[in-house]
């Protein structure tokens, strides 16, 4: 079923995941020889002549051989026993949650993403299961949170959305594991190449890889890793596959031409941000910055430990001055796009309370800030001129 052959592809344990990612896993396509393999579109499959799917293939709800190479790749990065490729960041996240029983407990951050949080608050609480919110990023209030026996999951997301709290995930982990429960680790942010959660103990990882992994700002996907292919992930294999929640294979393809490339962006991006945090941090109509790279940061120590090679690329500001001059600030960038997301080449600025609305824990004069692959002392000059002109 995978389109290669020993002669072509010495073990993968023989090269490093930065050359396997670049290479999709080296694999190639055996009936053409081709280096890029063709993308798999068939919703269905030929049965053989005794009743048998001996090519394991039987209809494209529950798998397609395109999105099986994304997910080949996602698995070998973060380390995992298997991976699943989802329709959205969000899809990926809900099928975890569904997967609980009615009865159970949930413990969630306060940070984290606003539309996930949203679902938890407004919609999960017909399925019967209780989710408690703390600040994961303070130990201790989350050891006080879970409910051994009953806490069956554990969600942290690190760093956090949109304000870049970092929360211990060996710290977490043996908190969950001590009370029962598993713990899964929103990663869209510090992606593969700067952390692996499920080595520092995490059991799941998720990623909406609409963001760094695809990088371009043209897929909506979203990805799972398991720690082990338990009973817990066969339940969710089975929500994804009956509830159609698979990418389709046009956007796999695009996700790992995308993915091809995510070591040299990451690393590009997070030497910007660190740069640009430096500038801001120095700006008087900027009060704070909020970056994980920066010493101030309550995160730093740890972030320096758990993430490797870098803070990320994003961050965000808050402006002097209140709502209405950050908002301004926003309308008066060039080279900064105005806009949500994150993630891609390019660098995006967002006026985040204009998204989250009143419920959510985000400053109202805070920016987000998505630093993408444009020159770092172009973007500086930009927002730079754009504080000037919001100071009036
Ligand atoms: N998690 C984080 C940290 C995100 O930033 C996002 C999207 O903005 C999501 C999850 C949801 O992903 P998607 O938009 O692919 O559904």
């Amino acid at each position: 079923m995978h389109h290669q052959t020993p002669s072509d592809t010495p073990s993968d344990a023989a090269w490093s995941k930065a050359s396997l990612l670049a290479q999709a896993m080296g694999r190639i396509d055996e009936a053409t020889r081709a280096v890029t393999p063709p993308i798999h579109v068939t919703t269905t499959f030929i049965r053989d002549p005794d009743n048998q799917y001996r090519s394991g293939n039987v209809y494209g709800r529950p798998d397609n051989e395109t999105v099986r190479e994304v997910e080949a790749v996602l698995s070998m990065l973060e380390g995992g026993a298997g991976a699943m490729a989802f329709g959205s960041g969000m899809s990926a996240a809900t099928a975890v949650f569904l997967a609980l029983q009615p009865g159970d407990h949930v413990v969630a951050p306060t940070v984290m993403y606003w539309a996930l949080r949203n679902w938890l608050k407004n919609d999960y609480a017909a399925w019967g299961v209780a989710v408690d919110f703390v600040d994961t990023s303070d130990l201790d209030a989350l050891r006080g949170a879970v409910k051994p026996g009953r806490t069956r999951l554990v969600w942290i997301e690190t760093p956090s959305n949109p304000m870049w709290s970092v929360t211990d995930i060996a710290g977490a982990a043996a908190i969950a594991h001590a009370a029962g429960a598993r713990l899964a680790v929103d990663s869209t942010v510090a992606t593969p190449i700067l952390t692996r959660p499920l080595e520092l103990g995490a059991d799941l990882v998720m990623h909406s890889a609409t963001k760094y992994l695809n990088g371009h700002s043209d897929v909506i996907a979203g990805a799972l890793v398991t720690a082990r292919d338990d009973d817990f992930w066969r339940k969710v294999v089975r929500i994804r596959a009956t509830q159609g929640k698979i990418l389709g294979p046009f956007e796999a393809y695009l996700l790992m031409r995308g993915m091809r490339t995510l070591d040299l962006r990451v690393r590009a991006q997070c030497d910007s941000a660190l740069w640009l945090a430096q500038q801001f941090a120095a700006r008087d109509d900027i009060s704070h910055v909020l970056y994980p790279g920066l010493r101030e940061h309550p995160g730093h120590a740890l972030a320096a430990r758990q993430m490797r090679g870098g803070f990320g690329g994003m961050m965000s500001i808050r402006v002097a001055g209140g709502a209405a001059r950050a908002i301004a600030v926003a309308a008066h960038v060039a080279l900064w796009k105005r806009a949500t997301s994150l993630g891609g080449v390019e660098s995006l600025i967002e006026h985040r309370g204009s998204i989250e609305g009143p419920d959510s824990p985000c400053p109202d004069d805070l920016l987000r800030l998505s630093v993408g692959l444009e020159s770092r002392e172009d973007l500086a000059a930009d927002l730079f001129a754009a504080l000037d002109r919001a100071r009036g």
